[in-house]
């Protein structure tokens, strides 16, 4: 896999399959462009279907998780977040790689509702009857209980009225859920609607809803990595000068805001992208992530970095990832399906604390960048490429425009315009 990103795409594909990262009959899928989403199953997906849009997957590489390499498949238009993930992954594969736990992963489901006259003797009714809730929870989708999962546990929760919201009161009841190995919108949220009548019967109120909740602050995954200093110093900084201005940047983002949510969209940059690969539900895990760092009322960085009594850099990152390895997208769609084999076929556990990870070596890197060289160099070098397709290069031209804006003291498409008009004067005159 040596210096993958500087092969051609034939190669690319043939070195994936001689070091058995994927399969000889997936080598041909990928030779003959044959795992993209077929028109036929695209039209049964959505409504109102014209075509489809693609983006790029690409591999980022290095990554040791829990003490197995792992290539991550990410779907992403952004230059320079493979690129980002793989320097990470290779700097922390040098120390230890990346520990990841994840306990339980449970879904969560709302019944809503409101006008519940006594909402404590309300609470204690449930709490008495909350087997026969979860027996008629499972009744609802049986089949959960096959693949070991199923309605674990009631919670009740009263949502103040407020009058600045001029809401009523709210009467909540939680419906705790192991979904297995789906993710479990479809059948927490049939579960919840059929237990909905039993409640009312039981406690009186109005129904307002029935849904799962996609704050999913029972399926909470944790990821850490130590980093030797010697391994994060740069041309102009010395690693040790490096990992204190990454805790200071990580300090920052704890207490302002602003900063925070960009270091959180760097962290989603990762994640997202294998999301996407996977076949799952990007707005669930975003939304539920986002509510996650803002959970003690200011929203903070997901990730912590700090140094160990051995000055190692210490990173960690906790966030509520709801994720499935079964049914959604990946059931139908061939890409999806295919990043799974390359990432061996995870479980839903395994995929989580995997996104966890790579969310984490997504921040480790754009810290560094922005703590040592500025995020331009990097990513302007990157972006090169697509400058030079905006401007009108074609074939070869890309290349050769990208590498000559990479001395130019302006990246921009004025400058990749001069660039691609002598080199086709070049050509047209030699
Ligand atoms: P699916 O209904 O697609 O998949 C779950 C099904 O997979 C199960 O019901 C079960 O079907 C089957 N299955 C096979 N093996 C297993 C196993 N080991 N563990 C569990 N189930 C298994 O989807 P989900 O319920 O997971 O819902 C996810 C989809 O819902 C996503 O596409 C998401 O975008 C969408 N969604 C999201 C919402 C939100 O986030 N707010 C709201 C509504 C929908 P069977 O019992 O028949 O075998």
């Amino acid at each position: 896999m040596k210096k993958f990103y500087k092969k051609s795409h034939a190669e690319k594909i043939k070195t994936l399959k001689a070091t058995k990262a994927i399969s000889n009959e997936d080598y041909h899928l990928l030779k003959n462009d044959q795992l993209n989403l077929p028109t036929e199953l695209a039209d049964r997906m959505i409504e109102n279907y014209i075509l489809n849009y693609d983006l790029p997957l690409g591999l980022a590489m290095n990554f040791i998780i829990d003490e197995e390499k792992t290539l991550i498949p990410m779907v992403t238009e952004e230059p320079s977040v493979i690129a980002a993930a793989s320097n990470a992954g290779k700097i922390v594969a040098q120390s230890t790689g990346f520990h990841t736990e994840m306990d339980e992963r449970l879904v969560i489901g709302q019944i809503v509702l409101k006008n519940v006259d006594h909402p404590d003797q309300a609470a204690l009714k449930l709490k008495e009857k909350s087997e026969k809730i979860l027996e008629l929870a499972n009744a609802a989708h049986p089949s959960i209980l096959n693949y070991g999962g199923g309605a674990k546990r009631i919670e009740t929760r009263v949502i103040a009225a407020d009058p600045i919201y001029h809401n009523p009161e709210f009467f909540v009841l939680h419906l705790i859920v192991d979904t297995s190995e789906a993710m479990g919108a479809n059948i927490v949220n049939t579960m919840t609607e059929a237990i909905s009548a039993y409640i009312i019967n039981l406690i009186g109120g109005e129904s307002l809803m029935n849904i799962l909740s996609n704050y999913a602050t029972e399926s909470v995954v944790k990821a850490a990595c130590l980093i030797n200093p010697k391994d994060l110093s740069t041309e102009t900084m010395d690693g040790e000068k490096v990992r204190d201005r990454i805790i200071e940047a990580s300090q920052y983002a704890k207490v302002d805001p602003y900063r925070a949510v960009t270091n959180n969209k760097g962290i989603m940059n990762g994640i997202d992208a294998l999301l996407v690969a996977t076949g799952n539900d990007s707005r669930a895990v975003e939304a539920g992530a986002h509510a996650y760092a803002a959970r003690d009322g200011q929203y903070r960085a997901l990730t912590n970095w700090s140094k160990d009594k051995n000055g190692y850099l210490k990173g960690k990152i906790e966030l509520p990832i709801s994720i499935g390895s079964v049914g959604g997208t990946l059931s139908v769609h061939p890409t999806a399906q295919f990043s799974y084999r390359i990432l061996k076929q995870p479980s839903a556990n395994e995929l989580s604390r995997i996104l966890a990870a790579v969310g984490l070596a997504q921040n480790l890197a754009a810290l560094k960048a922005i703590v040592t060289d500025g995020i331009q160099k990097g990513h302007m070098n990157l972006q090169a490429r697509a400058l030079a397709i905006r401007v009108g290069a074609e074939a070869q031209n890309i290349d050769r425009v990208a590498e000559k804006l990479q001395d130019a003291e302006y990246k921009n498409s004025e400058t990749a315009k001069k660039i691609l008009f002598e080199i086709l004067k070049e050509d047209q005159d030699g």
